[in-house]
């Protein structure tokens, strides 16, 4: 586990649900999909559609495919394209 990578950007959030501690289950603005003031996700870093998250609560890294923005090449740490 690593520590929270001091130089994210407070500015840089994406509501997504932590796929390790899934803190945001059972609060009802994030059901809602609204901007929750709780329950964000630090951007750490984003190419094509997807993102490199990283959740403030538990410090799980993971990628993140929005489905949307640029499709170009993918670079980095390929995760399989089996979807
Ligand atoms: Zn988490
Ligand atoms: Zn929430």
């Amino acid at each position: 586990m690593l520590p929270i990578d001091p130089w994210a950007e407070m500015g840089r959030r994406a509501w997504v649900a932590c796929p390790n501690c899934d803190d945001s289950r059972d609060c009802h603005r994030c059901l809602a999909k609204r901007t929750c003031a709780e329950h964000w996700r630090y951007i750490l870093a984003s190419y094509g559609s997807v993102l490199r998250l990283q959740c403030p609560g538990c410090a799980h890294l993971w990628e993140h495919e929005t489905g949307f923005g640029a499709t170009r090449g993918r670079t980095g740490p390929a995760s399989g394209a089996a979807f």
